[in-house]
């Protein structure tokens, strides 16, 4: 029974580390921690990483890992033999697994038979010495690929809405590919997604495609990688927490403005969640009027996605304007009373409901279900 266990275990390392290898420049290695590698003290190693430990077939191995964390020897490279092939495998001591969870705390969230990795980097860094390695802890710019993912599978922008996850692993493909051409020359540190700024991915994409043999190989590829950077440019260009769009889509006290920039808005998917304001500006003329923000309006209507969050039925028309749904956006505890211009505080109801919200008899007890309705758009 214990053995039938461990032969499934085994088998969940193997699939799982697939694709959590990849060399992000010729001196460094990245590895995509998964449950296992926290669980089980090691993982199998991935045949395109075989140059980098420069490891042959049948041939086991000793390398050192070391940095200002400390110096962790013995850790094998090991044959081990599989139902299928054998597989190397990686196995280091349980105080480098420690380490490793001490390090990323979370790592109990991961989901031991999730097929995606989780945003926890181990990088291999080769030093000068033979089978000596510096490595490094990292977690952040991997949730920048989740969110270019998300991205690409619902932005209708440049192909038709619905990207196979293919064409989507695809473009990672690519992007990884090209991080690599950018780290190794030092436009970049590891990846891409460290870049924030347009204009410097532009420079980046620019330096790329001006190597003749870069261009080439798109060109026999299809464009791939020409592709993978336009896509690329236009989600940092969606993104709205940069300057540009900050200033496009500020908060207006014109109605007509507000919808302009909502329609604007919701051409693209929205990539990240607005902040919205604490306490919307008022400017008074005959009555109060307040200042509401464009994005806010855009992310409750795409979370919506059509369907009145308060009696769940589908918009009753569309909007003449572009089509879309025709839904208000209702602060659940108003602006007047208040209430924020934030995501958490605004729901998109048909315009049944919207008057029920302010005029009906158990009030009070439907803000309470829009309120529910209200933090979901932050989660
Ligand atoms: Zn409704
Ligand atoms: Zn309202």
């Amino acid at each position: 029974m214990l053995k039938q266990k461990q032969i499934s275990h085994s088998r969940i390392i193997f699939m799982q580390s697939e694709n959590s290898w990849r060399l992000i420049k010729k001196s460094i290695l990245e590895k995509k921690l998964d449950y296992s590698s926290f669980e089980y003290n090691g993982t199998v190693v991935d045949q395109k990483s075989y140059d980098f430990f420069k490891i042959n077939k049948g041939i086991n191995k000793t390398i050192t890992l070391v940095n200002e964390l400390g110096e962790f020897e013995n850790i094998k490279l090991k044959w081990a033999r599989e139902k299928t092939s054998p597989v190397m495998r990686m196995f280091w001591k349980s105080n480098f697994t420690s380490m490793l969870k001490k390090h990323f705390p979370n790592w109990k969230a991961l989901e031991p038979n999730q097929e995606t990795q989780s945003n926890y980097s181990l990088l291999f860094i080769k030093s000068t010495e033979e089978d000596k390695y510096e490595f490094k802890l990292r977690e952040d710019y991997n949730s920048e690929e989740d969110r270019f993912k998300n991205w690409t599978r619902n932005s209708s922008i440049g192909s038709k809405k619905g990207l196979s996850e293919r064409s989507i692993n695809g473009y990672l493909t690519a992007l990884s590919q090209i991080s690599s051409y950018l780290a190794e020359r030092n436009y970049i540190q590891f990846s891409l997604f460290e870049v924030r700024s347009v204009d410097y991915a532009k420079k980046c994409f620019k330096i790329f495609f001006s190597d003749k043999g870069n261009a080439d190989k798109d060109i026999k590829g299809h464009g791939f990688w020409k592709a993978a950077a336009n896509n690329f440019t236009k989600f940092l260009e969606s993104d709205l927490s940069s300057p540009i769009n900050k200033k496009l889509y500020s908060s207006t006290f014109d109605h007509d403005d507000l919808m302009n920039k909502v329609s604007e808005l919701m051409k693209n998917y929205l990539s990240n969640r607005p902040d919205g304001n604490g306490k919307p500006k008022r400017k008074s003329q005959n009555t109060n009027i307040y200042e509401r923000d464009p994005k806010v309006v855009a992310w409750v209507l795409q979370n919506a996605n059509g369907i009145c969050q308060g009696c769940k039925k589908t918009a009753p028309f569309m909007r003449s304007k572009d089509g879309m749904p025709y839904l208000e956006v209702h602060h659940v505890k108003q602006l007047k009373d208040g209430g924020s211009d934030r995501i958490d505080n605004a729901v998109a109801l048909c315009p049944n409901c919207h008057r029920k919200a302010h005029y009906g008899k158990e009030k009070s007890k439907f803000q309470k279900i829009l309120k529910l309705q209200a933090m979901k758009n932050i989660i």
